[in-house]
């Protein structure tokens, strides 16, 4: 697959959306020539107190909508960048590398098992607005945060799962109970892990331990994409 060559731009914020306490989306206009494959990221170049640091994000919009680049952020406490999220408003602008990375649909697969934590859901996001349209493939999203506030985007999910049969989302608590399912996002694999391509993104802790565990039950590697935050 080839994937595009990066570019450097400007992107302008119009909307900043707080979607959890601590989670926000940041829809920004781009120029229209920049073009992505569903599971990419970008990298800012954020400027505070006279020094440049670049921070990484995953897209969360869909590739067929152009001149649009969104982004899903976690304030993290203390965080260096988070800081300046924290007081990013609408015509703010940030300069933009990208797009960067090969956590890319396989489109050689058809059962594809999204698992994620946190923010590590947002390039399924990109993916399953892309994909879902298009294949007739299996799609199973499994989504862990710690309590029910943390659950972002669940309305949009649970209406894909509703309008789509091949498309199965398992949103899991990790620290709270409810009427869904709990427990981290090993708990949730299937039974059957044969002719599967798992997709892993998020924290350094989860991508790693659900990878081991993959591969210990005898998952290959090459069926194994990952994709890590820290
Ligand atoms: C390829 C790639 C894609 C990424 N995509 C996203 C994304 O779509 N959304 C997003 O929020 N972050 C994403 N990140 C993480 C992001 O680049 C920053 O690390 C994060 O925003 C923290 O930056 P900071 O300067 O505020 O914190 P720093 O001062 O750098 O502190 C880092 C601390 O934050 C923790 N941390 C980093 N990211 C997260 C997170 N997402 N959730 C909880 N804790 C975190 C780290 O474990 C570490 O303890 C991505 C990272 C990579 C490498």
């Amino acid at each position: 697959m080839t994937l595009a060559t990066f570019q450097t731009f400007q992107a302008t914020v119009i909307k900043k959306e707080n979607v959890t306490h601590d989670v926000i989306v940041l829809s920004c206009s781009v120029p229209t020539d920049f073009s992505f494959k569903a599971g990419q990221f970008i990298t800012l170049m954020i400027t505070k107190d006279g020094e440049t640091k670049p921070r990484s994000y995953s897209i969360l919009n869909a590739p067929s909508e152009t001149g649009t680049l969104s982004l899903c952020i976690k304030i993290v406490p203390d965080g260096w960048a988070s800081d300046i999220f924290n007081m990013t408003k609408k015509d703010d602008t940030f300069l933009v590398k990208g797009p960067f990375g090969h956590f890319v649909f396989d489109e050689s697969g058809n059962d594809h098992w999204f698992i994620c934590g946190g923010t590590g859901v947002v390039p399924f996001y990109s993916m399953l607005q892309e994909y879902l349209i298009k294949r007739d493939d299996q799609f199973t999203l499994v989504f862990s945060v710690k309590t029910k506030r943390d659950l972002f985007f669940h309305n949009e999910f649970e209406a894909l799962a509703s309008t789509y049969e091949n498309f199965t989302y398992i949103p899991t608590l990790t620290r709270e109970e409810w009427d869904g399912a709990t427990g981290r996002v090993q708990e949730h694999l299937p039974e059957d892990l044969s002719g599967k391509t798992f997709y892993v993104c998020g924290l350094k802790e989860l991508v790693l331990e659900t990878k081991e565990l993959l591969i210990s039950k005898g998952v290959s590697k090459d069926m194994i994409k990952v994709e890590r935050y820290s």
